[in-house]
């Protein structure tokens, strides 16, 4: 299934350096969770009860669907292969979503626990990213580092506004307080 990027060129392959190889093979699992997410995503907005977190999982496949673009963007820049490599931790945050989905009962305890994958999801990507943008710059691609800075943000964004729908603002309480009350 996965076939796993030696982290030394092979014949015939382009001359690159194992820390190139290294930057690559990260590049292609987070390729992979992308796509993993980009099918997860709707299943999670429809098992969400509150709209407002509905809407912020479709916002969020909008935006996934970008990044997939933009990862492809950047293995064009490498003229390397869009290939994705499996991300065992993308399989098994998405296996626990789909367990919450299964067995959560309670609709604003279904949203809380839905929200605690979703924001597990953002803090794996935002680490892949951060990563892989700093990557970027050690190996002098200052528009790929760019490219990576903005899905980082963008993971960041999603990540605050999960808290935000959790935990309420000055203006409305959050989906901790309904489920603390059911
Ligand atoms: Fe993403
Ligand atoms: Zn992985
Ligand atoms: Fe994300």
């Amino acid at each position: 299934m996965s076939r796993r990027t030696s982290l030394h060129p092979k014949k015939g392959e382009k001359e690159q350096g194992p820390f190139y190889r290294l930057f690559l093979t990260q590049l292609r699992e987070i390729y992979d969770a992308e796509k993993q997410l980009i099918k997860a995503l709707p299943k999670m907005a429809e098992a969400a009860t509150e709209p407002e977190l509905s809407k912020a999982f479709e916002t969020h496949l909008k935006e996934t669907k970008d990044q997939k673009t933009r990862l492809e963007k950047i293995f064009a820049e490498l003229k390397e292969a869009a290939e994705g490599e499996t991300c065992e931790a993308m399989e098994g945050l998405i296996h626990e979503g789909e367990r919450v989905i299964e067995e959560v009962d309670s609709s604003s305890v279904k949203d809380a626990a839905l929200i605690a994958v979703a924001q597990k999801v953002e803090h794996y990507e935002i680490a892949s990213y951060g990563t892989l943008r700093t990557f970027a710059s050690y190996l002098e691609y200052p528009t790929i580092h760019k490219w990576l800075q903005t899905s980082l943000n963008e993971e960041g964004e999603a990540n605050k506004k999960l808290s935000k729908l959790a935990e309420g603002t000055l203006f409305g309480e959050g989906i901790n307080k309904s489920a603390v009350n059911e």
